[in-house]
């Protein structure tokens, strides 16, 4: 038997950066993935936008998150040798002169002077991008080249013992009084980090996920070249020579199939800004972790006291999940309190 500390069940963006800040602690861990190739945080964009642009206010909790997020990634490519993290304005297209006016009343706002340039600029060829009403800018922006990284920690994992492919099933899981056993381990605790698959898990399945099904496009151009991100309802992402296009958000068909229907949501949304070409690459579907009330999903459960979960990270994971653990880590090895907001003992 295989004495350690924590199982973590998924290696997600969730259970990875979690896995990676135990073994940080000086933690026995093992992380048990099925290597499904369509999770959410593989098929994610994985951008870091520090604004919500529906109300155009600062993400939540964006002043601490951010910085412990960049700093995270960019020490993971020290370590793995690689570039997973970089840095890109986003360009919000303006749809009219309201917004535009709005986002300039906004861009005065102390809270804001940080984040959103206050200038109104045409920063594009007009040839083949429209923006009659110009465009801003967002500042701090940046994106996780997620798959990648996710793969560069898995070898990681494997390299340092801690790492199963398996399909998880919950009937495999032995309790003792105070130990959690699996296969030839015996954790003294175990983490779900299983994404949206968390709807097959019998501990924790009660809390209310408000799962988010998205699709997304790798997309090249005829002429178009651009090296900025641009927003206008979807975003369109340079990716390593070509560009992601996306994202849709689905609450009712909650499935992994990807459908002419969102493509072509997509590309009209597209072609309203970009006179060009549009030639589509790829085309993926996922399911994102999202929960009623917005916010992560972190804890222990009610009755199995080294039962833990750390899931719910939503649309905007990948600058929360490195703050998130911070909180997380500190709460299982040194039992300091979770942030009630996220910690799921609201819902009892
Ligand atoms: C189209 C789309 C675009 C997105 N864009 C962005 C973005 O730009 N920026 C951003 O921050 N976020 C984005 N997200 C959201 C982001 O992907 C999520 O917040 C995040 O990836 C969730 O990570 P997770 O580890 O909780 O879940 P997951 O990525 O779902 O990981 C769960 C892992 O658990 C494994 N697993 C589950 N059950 C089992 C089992 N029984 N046995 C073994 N393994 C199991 C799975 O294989 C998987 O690897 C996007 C999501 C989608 C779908």
């Amino acid at each position: 038997m295989n004495e350690i500390d924590y199982i973590i069940v998924g290696q997600g963006l969730a259970g990875s950066v979690l896995a990676y800040q135990l073994m940080e602690e000086g933690k026995k861990i093992v992380v048990i993935d099925e290597n499904h190739p369509q999770t959410s945080s593989k098929i994610a964009a994985g951008l870091c936008n520090p604004i919500v642009f529906k109300r155009l206010t600062k993400s939540w909790m964006v002043d601490s998150v951010l910085p412990i997020a960049v700093n995270f990634y960019r020490k993971q490519e020290q370590l793995l040798n690689n570039n997973f993290y970089q840095e890109m304005p986003i360009y919000k297209l303006f749809v009219d002169e309201k917004e535009s006016t709005f986002w300039k009343q906004k861009s005065n706002e102390p809270e804001l002077f940080d984040w959103i340039s206050d200038k109104n600029e045409k920063p594009f060829d007009e040839q083949y991008i429209a923006m009659p009403y110009g465009a801003s800018k967002v500042l701090q922006s940046g994106f996780l080249r997620t798959k990648k990284w996710l793969q560069a920690f898995q070898e990681y994992l494997i390299k340092n013992n801690a790492f199963v492919e398996s399909t998880f099933d919950y009937a495999d899981l032995k309790m003792e009084t105070s130990a959690v056993c699996w296969n030839n381990f015996k954790a003294k605790g175990i983490i779900f980090c299983e994404g949206y698959k968390n709807i097959n898990n019998p501990y924790f399945n009660h809390l209310p996920f408000k799962l988010t099904k998205g699709e997304v496009l790798s997309v090249d151009f005829e002429n178009t070249s651009l090296n900025v991100v641009i927003n206008k309802g979807i975003f369109v992402l340079p990716y390593d020579g070509t560009y992601k296009l996306g994202a849709t958000y689905n609450w009712d068909e909650i499935n992994e199939n990807i459908s002419e229907k969102a493509k072509d949501k997509l590309l009209n949304k597209a072609q309203k800004f970009i006179k060009d070409n549009i030639i589509v690459k790829k085309h993926e579907a996922g399911v994102r972790p999202t929960v009623s009330d917005r916010r992560p999903l972190l804890g222990v459960h009610h009755q199995h006291n080294n039962f833990f979960i750390f899931n719910g990270l939503g649309t905007k994971g990948v600058m929360l999940a490195p703050w998130l653990t911070q909180k997380f880590v500190r709460y299982l090895l040194h039992d300091e309190p979770l942030p009630e907001e996220v910690n799921i003992n609201r819902f009892n």
